[in-house]
């Protein structure tokens, strides 16, 4: 029988750029692992499309999951939801393939707590005005939104020593590269019984 698959959860700051140094691992490397498309209550950016940045849902369709136990997690985030379909990641597990979760901090503690052999890396940010310049230059939110979004951050901060890895946001290369090291330093550890 096949060796059931890791789960990677790339968690950080929002703003910290996550989710480009996820596209930048997924085009650069030929992967073993597939990527998990988290579910959202939030409105559709310019340029986004269901089902591949995100299954947008209603409120009343995200609570419903909600109750039927449907998420892995799933955290509310300055005021919108966004959680983990438990069914996807079951079954790509299972089949041997891992699974990368890019997700915000309080829903990668969850995973902690459910699944602990789960591989957590936090993705820093070089310094907090590098965060702040890159979240205003995004020009995706409010001034109020940017400000709820730095106080976070610097909370979130504090939360690192919940993790297996961190890795500075320096460049999009180092970065990727650097998570792509760890995945693969991960598959040649030796178990010990
Ligand atoms: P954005 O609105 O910028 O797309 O995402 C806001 C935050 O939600 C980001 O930090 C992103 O990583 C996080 N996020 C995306 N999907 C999920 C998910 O399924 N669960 C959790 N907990 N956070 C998510």
């Amino acid at each position: 029988m096949k060796d059931r698959g890791l789960l990677i959860v790339l968690s950080g700051p929002s703003g910290v750029g996550k989710g480009t140094v996820r596209k930048a691992i997924f085009d650069n490397y030929s992967n073993d692992f597939d990527y998990s498309i988290s579910m959202t209550t939030r409105k559709k950016r310019e340029g986004e499309k269901e089902g591949v940045d995100y299954f947008f849902r209603t409120k009343e369709e995200f609570e419903k999951l909600i109750e039927e136990g449907g998420l892995l997690e799933y955290a509310e985030y300055v005021g919108n939801y966004y959680g983990t379909p438990l069914d996807y990641v079951n079954k790509t597990l299972d089949s041997g393939r891992d699974v990368f979760l890019e997700i915000e901090v309080q829903g990668a503690l969850k995973v902690r707590g459910k699944m602990p052999e789960a591989i957590f890396i936090f993705l820093s940010p070089p310094n907090l005005d590098e965060l702040e310049s890159r979240i205003v230059n995004r020009g995706t939110d409010s001034d109020e939104m940017i400000q709820k979004r730095m106080k976070k951050a610097v909370e979130e901060l504090k939360l690192i020593q919940y993790y297996d890895y961190v890795v500075q946001n320096d460049t999009v290369v180092n970065a990727a590269r650097k998570i792509r090291n760890i995945i693969e330093s991960e598959h040649l550890k030796v178990v010990r019984n």
